[in-house]
């Protein structure tokens, strides 16, 4: 079973996907951080945005694979270095290239050939699993995102230049031309604004337990 959820920066994908993979028992799939793991390797080998071959082929070097819900970036999770700011300012730019889309979404779809999964990402309900069982679209306002972000973060960014991030890369994300943050017509829309991360959950475990594919794979 596929479960989809898509959103822009700070709207909870992670948070939520995680936790409703693990109360479900399906895998958590975040292809955010693959895209940033390829920039995390762009970046230590001194590319500029503009060498989109040689970025694609540093992703295509990279050995990526999830051990316990944790992507492992050969051999090593480097949750801190994927979340820097370095990363988040190249990451749009570094994931508009088709081959590193290609690589990416091969990837995830490999994973979900044989286990049942919940991945998130800006894509997924659209172009990466347009036929997923279940399609959420979080959302929440720019500056509800940019606390969220503010409050999650290790550096010592103010409030405003965060809500400046947040809106470029949502500016980048929605101008891609293959790949883009777009809203599925059949995902369900859940404004997480003024919503907990559990009140958030609880809605999309409600909707997935409502399938009938989770109904036949409960047997
Ligand atoms: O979700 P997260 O903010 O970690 O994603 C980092 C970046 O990766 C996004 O800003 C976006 O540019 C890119 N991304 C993407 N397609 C996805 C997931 C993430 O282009 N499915």
């Amino acid at each position: 079973m596929v479960v989809a959820i898509d959103g822009p920066a700070g709207a909870g994908k992670s948070s939520v996907a995680a936790r409703c993979a693990a109360e479900l028992g399906f895998v958590y799939l975040n292809s955010g951080a693959i895209y940033r793991a390829v920039t995390w390797k762009a970046l230590q080998d001194g590319l500029q945005d503009g060498d989109a071959e040689q970025i694609a082929a540093a992703a295509r070097s990279l050995d990526l694979q999830y051990r316990n819900g944790e992507l492992m970036i050969d051999g090593q999770r480097r949750d801190d270095e994927l979340h820097g700011a370095a990363v988040d300012q190249h990451v749009a730019r570094h994931s508009a290239i088709e081959a590193v889309r290609a690589m990416v979404n091969r990837r995830l779809h490999q994973i979900a050939e044989r286990q049942d999964v919940v991945v998130e990402g800006r894509d997924i309900t659209t172009v990466v699993f347009p036929r997923a069982d279940v399609k959420i679209y979080l959302d929440a306002s720019v500056e509800t995102r940019a606390r969220r972000r503010w409050q999650q973060q290790e550096g010592d960014l103010s409030l405003q230049q965060i809500s400046e991030r947040i809106i470029a890369r949502d500016e980048a994300d929605r101008r891609k031309t293959s790949g883009s943050l777009q809203q599925a017509a059949d995902a369900i829309y859940l404004d997480t604004s003024d919503l907990t991360i559990a009140e958030v959950c609880d809605r999309v475990i409600h909707t997935i337990q409502n399938t009938s594919e989770y109904q036949e794979l409960q047997g």
